[in-house]
């Protein structure tokens, strides 16, 4: 029978009660155990939408959501407030697309899974008639934040907060969370960087305490970080489209085997596509991508998962600015074939030793990964090289992505179709791009969207345009150890 079970013990649920939960009570995180039994028919969905493929792939997974409740979610995720109909259009050039995963309210690929969780939880809650207020905590390295409460804003019967690193993220990323209105929001500034935001958020969850307090006061903790299963789902969905575009514009064939190159952090993004490929989508390597802050890197080129001896590096990618990966626990997962016991073992190694290893696993199963990355210098380089070769202007996510995916070419000489996630608008750090491509800026704050519209052609997206004009509604800046009782005092006040 299909369930989801947490990777630290055998604690099963449905998918209703997994996506409310966000994160299994014993710290683990839930996981669909049955990939091996889900196979999408690539052929039957040539030519159809991305909500059509969406339903598809998220009714293998979602099976206690009825076709209606399904069609719900996803006709109220991507519908007109996208800024691409396609929701992920491909650009194509000549030896490299690239799939953009951005278009969405908040110019980042989290968009595409944030859009939907909001419907996912309001559905699921309805059909448990617990009548609980649900309170949704959110980490983040700079976009999560903003589409969750892009998501989450205002929904009756949720409140939402948002942690991130003071310090950590960009201009632009920080005006969109602090000039966030809706009434049910709470968004705090944090003296840390991003890991130090979601290990509070996580000690929240296990505290007993607060859990106490707050089922005393009929209130229910979830997640909107890609630890929640409903985040990582519907991320599947945009590696079969693009595959499906690929085969709609000949650029391959029906079942040839395609790359695709992840700009990676929290590792939750190419879980998807290690997901799926697994139920059944032809994919030869996917290319993880890290900054500076590379231990992804190191880990799946040699096994050992090691925090001990590195520091936090800031970078002009922030979002990737993370170095406890938590979605690296999923894939710990399926490659000890579901061993629950081992997961725990190896994630209490981290917890307590800052280490782990798992050589032998990664050297019997893994043939599926690439790993490099990318220095800020490279990042740069790497923009500047990309406008001038093909007058396409990429963010420095992105750009990270496209450095890795040379290195890959000289390293392995491979000439399989490729495809590059573009995980963000540049317009949301305008001011590493225009360096990058200029040398220098002319302007600063927020103008510095105007000086990069000279060099896109492409309009500003309007919800960035608008924070010209928007008063800041959020100034709270904590220490990391503030963060429980920081949220006890909202909720409770
Ligand atoms: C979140 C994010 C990433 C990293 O994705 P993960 O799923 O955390 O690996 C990369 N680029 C951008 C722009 C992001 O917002």
């Amino acid at each position: 029978m299909r369930k989801f079970k947490s990777t630290r013990s055998d604690l099963t649920l449905n998918p209703k009660e997994a996506i409310i939960a966000g994160l299994a009570e014993d710290n683990g995180l839930f996981v669909p155990t049955f990939l091996d039994e889900v196979n999408i028919d690539l052929e039957k969905l040539i030519g159809c939408n991305y909500s059509t493929v969406a339903f598809n792939i998220l009714k293998e997974f979602l099976y206690d959501f009825t076709e209606e409740e399904l069609y719900h979610c996803i006709n109220n995720a991507y519908d007109q407030k996208w800024h691409n109909d396609e929701i992920v259009p491909l650009s194509i050039y000549n030896n490299i697309s690239f799939a953009e995963i951005y278009h969405g309210k908040t110019q980042a690929f989290k968009d595409i899974a944030l859009s939907i969780l909001p419907y996912f939880m309001t559905t699921a809650i309805q059909s448990t008639k617990e009548n609980k207020e649900i309170v949704i905590l959110t980490a983040t390295s700079g976009d999560t934040g903003k589409a969750a409460l892009a998501g989450f804003g205002d929904v009756p019967g949720i409140s939402i907060a948002v942690f991130f690193p003071l310090d950590g993220v960009s201009a632009v990323q920080e005006l969109q969370m602090t000039t966030e209105e809706a009434k049910n929001s709470h968004v705090i500034k944090v003296k840390g960087n991003f890991d130090d935001c979601q290990t509070g958020v996580k000690q929240i969850f296990k505290d007993s305490e607060i859990r106490e307090i707050f089922s005393d006061n009929n209130i229910k903790l979830s997640s909107a970080n890609s630890i929640n299963i409903g985040r990582l789902l519907p991320q599947i969905v945009y590696y079969f489209t693009t595959y499906l575009k690929l085969v709609e514009n000949k650029k391959i064939e029906l079942g040839d085997k395609i790359n695709f190159v992840v700009p990676t952090g929290n590792f939750g993004n190419i879980l998807a596509g290690y997901y799926a490929q697994k139920i059944g989508l032809p994919i030869n390597k996917l290319i993880c991508a890290s900054n500076d802050n590379k231990v992804l890197t190191d880990f799946l080129n040699t096994g050992h998962y090691d925090i001990k001896q590195r520091e936090m590096i800031k970078t002009i990618s922030p979002s990737m600015d993370i170095l406890i990966s938590s979605n690296v626990e999923r894939l710990l997962f399926d490659l000890s074939n579901q061993d629950s016991e081992k997961v725990k073992q190896l994630m209490d190694n981290l917890t307590f030793d800052k280490k782990y290893e798992i050589t032998e696993l990664l050297s019997n199963k893994n043939d599926i990964f690439y790993a490099n990355f990318a220095t800020v210098d490279d990042t740069l380089t790497t923009i500047k090289k990309v406008y001038d070769e093909l007058n396409y202007v990429i963010d420095p996510h992105t750009a990270v992505g496209y450095k890795v995916y040379e290195d890959y070419k000289n390293d392995t000489n491979d000439k399989t179709e490729t495809v590059i996630l573009s995980t963000a608008s540049p317009y949301k750090f305008p001011e590493s791009v225009i360096k990058a491509i200029k040398g220098d800026v002319n302007s600063g704050g927020i103008d510095l969207l105007d000086e990069l519209y000279e060099l896109t052609n492409n309009e500003i997206p309007k919800e960035l345009n608008e924070l010209r004009d928007k008063p800041v509604k959020h100034e709270t800046i904590i220490r990391k150890e503030e963060m429980k009782s920081s949220i006890s005092k909202w909720l409770l006040e």
